[in-house]
């Protein structure tokens, strides 16, 4: 049997999946990788537009971030939370100095859902209320009440799981559901809109707002201008906690160290995971304000992981820093989007009648389809099965030219890591650009 078909064997035989009927399914086997590239078993290769799930920010195997795992785990591969110990403290102060002025204690955890629950955990303790509002369109985590505050679809065969969150309509421009004509109408609208939800939900019971800064797998929404100043002065008025969710939309992404960067405003808890440490090792975390981490300076905090703050994990994120800060990848990120993948798209949206809207900034792109003058998407909202398949076959087309892309409902995302060259990434839009015209096929 060659190594391709027992890994193939193994996997289908034992290994249960994430999201996924286990039999209707045939996972790529992938045997290694290298900066914005990956490889199967039969040597073919894959440029990465998916930076695998939006965490490769650095790039495959990044030989500095190797060694310093390498090297930690040659000292100390693990000690229990309770201790203290350089590579812990490091990360912890590095991320703080990147981090609003005021957010300066950070909780580690082992990924964005963990962080988003004990975000919220943290939150209710603070305020002493119970509720959270987040959006329809967004994905907070698969744990219970990450999966709750989740809006799209991937919430609703997991329901019930967990109490109190309540979920409101955030901006989007394009398909706007307060029927806007332009940015600025839409953020007032949608300001105006949450301001009613929290007034009829009941300011006093609510603990926290917690969104997507950008949104990124429900479309890469990017805010209007002024939505995120406003979502900030609600909270203040009200009393209630800004929970920035920045695990896609952190550390490189949108050419910010966090994305609340670019409109400067500070929420009072940022969530983190995946660009961190490029996913090189499970890690995750709450950035907090000074404010609620001054609740927990008497009171205990009642959580905790036996993994928080793993050595390995901890002494990955101080690299992956070292080198972001080093190598200059945020302006690289921020020059892509700005030099690049916005211009190029630009040009593809001119050239394709499927092609409905781009949208994004840094490496973190939307392309969406449509099939009519009308906007009416490609394929259905949680289009699955045969209803996805102009998708599928646009996905098909990418993947024959050696191009893996990031597909979910009628868009693809442009996220490849915030590190790749400019002739690779031209490459990877000349591939998409070619495979549109499937779609285009549909329309
Ligand atoms: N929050 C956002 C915005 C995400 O995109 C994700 C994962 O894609 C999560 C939270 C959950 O992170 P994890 O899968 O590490 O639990």
């Amino acid at each position: 049997m060659s190594t391709e078909s027992q890994v193939r064997a193994d996997d289908r035989a034992h290994v249960f999946h994430s999201w996924s009927a286990q039999g209707l399914i045939d996972p790529l086997p992938i045997e290694k990788a290298l900066g914005s590239h990956f490889w199967d078993y039969s040597g073919r290769k894959y440029l990465d537009f998916s930076s695998q799930l939006v965490n490769i920010n650095i790039g495959h195997q990044h030989p500095r971030l190797v060694a310093a795992i390498q090297e930690q785990a040659a000292k100390l591969c693990t000690i229990q939370p309770a201790f203290a110990n350089d590579k812990r403290g490091e990360a912890a102060r590095m991320i703080a100095e990147v981090a609003p002025a005021n957010l300066n204690k950070v909780f580690f955890t082992n990924g964005g859902a963990e962080a988003n629950e004990n975000a919220i955990r943290m939150a209710r303790l603070h305020t002493g209320r119970h509720k959270v509002l987040s959006t329809y369109r967004s994905y907070h985590g698969s744990t219970a009440t990450a999966i709750t505050a989740t809006g799209d679809p991937r919430r609703w065969p997991n329901e019930p799981v967990a109490i109190g969150v309540v979920h409101f309509w955030g901006p989007y421009p394009y398909r706007s559901p307060f029927y806007s004509e332009n940015e600025q109408q839409e953020s007032e609208r949608a300001l105006q809109h949450l301001r009613d939800t929290i007034v009829f939900e009941g300011a006093g019971t609510i603990a926290a707002i917690l969104i997507e800064t950008v949104v990124g797998t429900n479309g890469i929404l990017v805010p209007p201008p002024g939505y995120l100043a406003g979502v900030r002065a609600l909270c203040d008025e009200f009393g209630i906690v800004f929970i920035a969710d920045e695990v896609m939309a952190g550390f490189g992404r949108c050419g910010e160290w966090f994305a609340v960067d670019k409109w400067g405003v500070s929420p009072d808890l940022i969530t983190f995971a995946k660009g961190v440490n490029s996913g090189y090792l499970p890690l995750g975390g709450v950035v907090i304000s000074d404010e609620i981490a001054e609740t927990f300076r008497e009171r205990p905090f009642p959580g905790g992981l036996t993994y928080s703050g793993h050595p390995l994990a901890v002494a990955s994120a101080v690299a992956s820093m070292q080198i972001f800060k080093e190598e200059g990848i945020i302006e690289h990120a921020r020059m892509l989007g700005d030099d690049v993948i916005g211009p190029e798209l630009a040009k593809i949206a001119a050239k394709h009648p499927s092609v409905g809207d781009v949208r994004g900034l840094g490496v973190f792109w939307a392309v969406e389809l449509v099939k009519d003058n009308e906007k009416s998407p490609l394929v259905p909202y949680n289009a699955a099965g045969k209803d996805a398949a102009p998708m599928n076959a646009v996905a098909a087309a990418c993947k024959e030219k050696g191009l893996w892309p990031f597909v979910h409902f009628n868009r693809i995302h442009v996220v490849p890591p915030c590190t790749i060259s400019v002739d690779d990434l031209k490459q990877g839009l000349a591939i998409l650009d070619e495979a549109l015209t499937v779609a285009d096929s549909y329309t």
